[in-house]
């Protein structure tokens, strides 16, 4: 009777708020994965798991579950013991971390406004708030806490899909000692969307930081920075018509950047410098070159010479045998030229607000937090889109690797009977991408570096020549009837793992090729601003060597990411937008579909069940609960395996929980290692 109510018990709770691992669900549909999902999600659990992996659903509204209440709950609980948290996950990776000795990464992925942002925050707001720490070590602890709202109001903007979209990669690893004690952090930062600084689509802004500045900034301030208050005084600030943002308060948001920068010791003149840049215009004289409207801030913001600065902005110096002649710019280029500079100093600047915040020390352990762009498709997509795409058809690629493929693997190599779970694997997309010599980078830098007349178009005509007819690209020219309708001339058009994206070619080599004129770069590295002259000099002490093109930094800073990754011990965030218009309450339907089966969940799903949840080495395994069981304790005279095997009969391990590999006891469900774990600790 008493068994019966638990089940009429327990059967309520799943029908009133589903079930809280998908691993569980009664079957492994998509309309069952959905309507699970949904059943949470109006009741405003957000939160799911698919056996160890967290799937998120974007609420786009404040829960009350995120505070030191829930942290206490949570801490140094297994996994499967209370409803799925954000918590339990960092939790867990932490506690894995200091009774195994070994690092650990979080991969944090889903399409631009799913959460990854967020998600990141409140794992190292758990961090901070829960781990031990003495006195001495809650500097640390700030300065990790601190280096969030800088690097977001320097690295974050308004775009279409998201009010506080990243416009940088981050990779950030939080040291711990053998403690458990934070001990430091360092950050890596990734391809910044350098183009914002001097143009912005409609509806979309600069970066925070400008309008934090002459919103927020106080009077003296503004006065000595020679800014105006208000951004419809800067043209680097209203491209996109959009200054204004109900969800964003420029004003407040200042009073906390100002106070993090104050502890770096930054100098706002930086950022006035590049809105001041913005404003300068020129004129052309009658032979049609151009000259520099009178700005009188600007130099001695930048603390370089009034005069030379004029010349670098107005002229280019070519070097013609021994000697140096000045060419004269056109307006047109002119303008190229102070818009590079304004990249550029921005550019440099937060590499240099990195280094500042970055504390590396001796260290033990870490675990890693992986917030990057997300996958996103505007009406126009260009460079920008293109290598935050790739960016994320890489850790895609990371995610099939480390999970459906090895795991498949192991299990055949263990000799594990198994039924293979079919899966898209985007490696074809990774390599049309980046393939030497024949992918589409390749192309893009060659026809960079070809001297004469590469332009946009010469490049599109070569990734013609050389895609013809891969599945995952097409053009214009090498569309049928019906797609070629949808296509521009200037277009081409990737089948990403998320979906279609086309891309215009305008401005792909420019932005590659992200040049600035040479005079300019050496006027600032003789700047009396301290940062300015920090920042030139560092750019690339060998200024004659032609640098490398942003694409190919980007792909040489993504591989050292992946071999960074692949050395830990991998968890998994998967972020679901909800719906595109940012409201809360909002499920809609065909949008989760849309990501569940490009992010791969349901292979994830099928996987998961039909494998096993833990796995450990025959001689680990036996060492550690040997005492569990008198045939083995104190000493198993015998091979590993079998004396494993006895261990597991004794312990009354059912036949369809576990099964023995060649080198390996795989167990089916957590529980059942956790049982054990909980006698070993009796
Ligand atoms: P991008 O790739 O553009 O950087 P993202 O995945 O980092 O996108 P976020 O900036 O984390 O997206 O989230 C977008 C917005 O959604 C947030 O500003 C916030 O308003 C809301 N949001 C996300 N996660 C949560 C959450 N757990 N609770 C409440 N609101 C959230
Ligand atoms: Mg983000």
């Amino acid at each position: 009777m008493q068994g019966q109510l638990d089940m009429e018990g327990a059967l309520t709770a799943r029908d009133r708020v589903g079930i809280q691992d998908f691993v569980l669900l009664d079957e492994t549909t998509e309309a069952a994965f959905l309507s699970n999902l949904k059943k949470r999600f109006s009741k405003d659990l957000i939160y799911t798991y698919i056996g160890t992996l967290l799937v998120s659903v974007n609420p786009y509204k404040e829960l009350d579950i995120y505070n030191k209440k829930q942290m206490d709950i949570y801490m140094g609980v297994n996994f499967f013991e209370l409803p799925p948290h954000i918590y339990a996950l960092a939790d867990n990776a932490y506690h894995t971390m200091l009774t195994e000795f070994n690092n650990h990464f979080i991969l944090i992925s889903g399409e631009s406004g799913a959460g990854k942002t967020e998600a990141s925050k409140k794992i190292l707001q758990y961090y901070a708030v829960s781990c031990p720490s003495t006195t001495l070590l809650n500097t640390v602890r700030d300065k990790m806490l601190m280096s969030n709202p800088v690097l977001e109001a320097f690295g974050n903007a308004k775009t279409l899909k998201n009010d506080n979209s990243s416009r940088f990669g981050k990779y950030m690893d939080i040291q711990f000692d053998s403690q458990g004690d934070a001990v430091g952090g360092h950050i890596l930062n990734y391809l910044l969307e350098k183009s914002r600084v001097v143009h912005q689509n409609h509806g979309e802004r600069n970066f925070h930081i400008f309008y934090q500045l002459v919103e927020g900034g106080s009077d003296d301030l503004l006065h000595q920075l020679g800014l105006e208050r208000g951004c419809q005084h800067y043209n680097y600030l209203t491209q996109g018509q959009c200054p204004i943002v109900p969800s964003i308060n420029d004003k407040n948001d200042w009073k906390t950047v100002k106070n993090a920068l104050q502890i770096i010791s930054f100098d706002e003149t930086v950022i006035a410098s590049v809105l001041h840049l913005g404003n300068v215009r020129f004129d052309s004289d009658s032979k049609g070159h151009a000259l520099l409207n009178n700005n009188t801030e600007l130099h001695w913001l930048l603390g370089v010479d009034a005069h030379r600065l004029q010349e670098g902005l107005t002229f280019r110096k070519i070097e013609a045998k021994k000697d140096q002649v000045l060419s004269p710019f056109t307006t047109d280029h002119a303008i190229y030229a102070r818009d590079a500079l304004a990249k550029a100093i921005y550019g440099q600047t937060f590499t240099w607000l990195v280094n500042r915040i970055n504390e590396s020390m001796e260290n033990e352990t870490v675990i890693g937090l992986l917030d990057i762009y997300g996958f996103e498709v505007f009406y126009v997509n260009s460079f920008e889109q293109f290598c935050i795409n790739y960016c994320n058809e890489k850790l895609q690629q990371l995610f099939i690797e480390l999970t459906l493929k090895s795991e498949q693997e192991e299990y055949e190599a263990e000799g594990i009977e198994w039924e293979p779970v079919q899966f898209f694997n985007n490696k074809i997309i990774c390599d049309l991408i980046e393939e030497k010599h024949t992918g589409i980078i390749s192309l893009l830098d060659e026809e960079c570096l070809r001297p004469g007349d590469a332009t946009d178009l010469t490049f599109l005509e070569r990734l013609e020549e050389k895609m013809g007819n891969h599945p995952h690209f097409v053009t214009h020219k090498l569309a049928d009837k019906m797609t070629r309708k949808t296509l521009e001339r200037g277009d081409f058009r990737l089948l990403h793992y998320a979906g279609e994206v086309t891309y215009c070619v305008v401005g792909f080599l420019d932005k590659n090729n992200d040049l600035l004129y040479r005079n300019i770069k050496d006027l600032m590295c003789q700047s009396k601003n301290d940062i300015v002259k920090e920042c030139f000099s560092s750019m690339d002490p060998d200024s004659r060597r032609r640098p490398e093109t942003v694409v190919t930094q980007f792909k040489s800073s993504l591989q050292k990411l992946t071999e960074i990754l692949v050395a830990k011990e991998a968890w998994y965030i998967r972020c679901l937008k909800s719906n595109e218009s940012k409201q809360s309450g909002q499920f809609d339907e065909a949008l989760i579909r849309h990501q569940v089966k490009y992010l791969g969940l349901m292979e994830h799903l099928r996987v998961r069940r039909a494998g096993f949840a833990y796995r450990r080495k025959y001689d680990v395994f036996l060492k550690r609960y040997k005492p569990l069981c008198p045939a083995t304790w104190p000493h198993w005279r015998g091979v590993a395996a079998d004396g494993v095997e006895v261990l597991v009969q004794h312990l009354g391990y059912l036949p369809d929980e576990y099964k023995m590999g060649r080198t390996k006891i795989f167990i089916r469900h957590p529980r059942t290692l956790f049982a054990t774990e909980d006698a070993y600790e009796k």
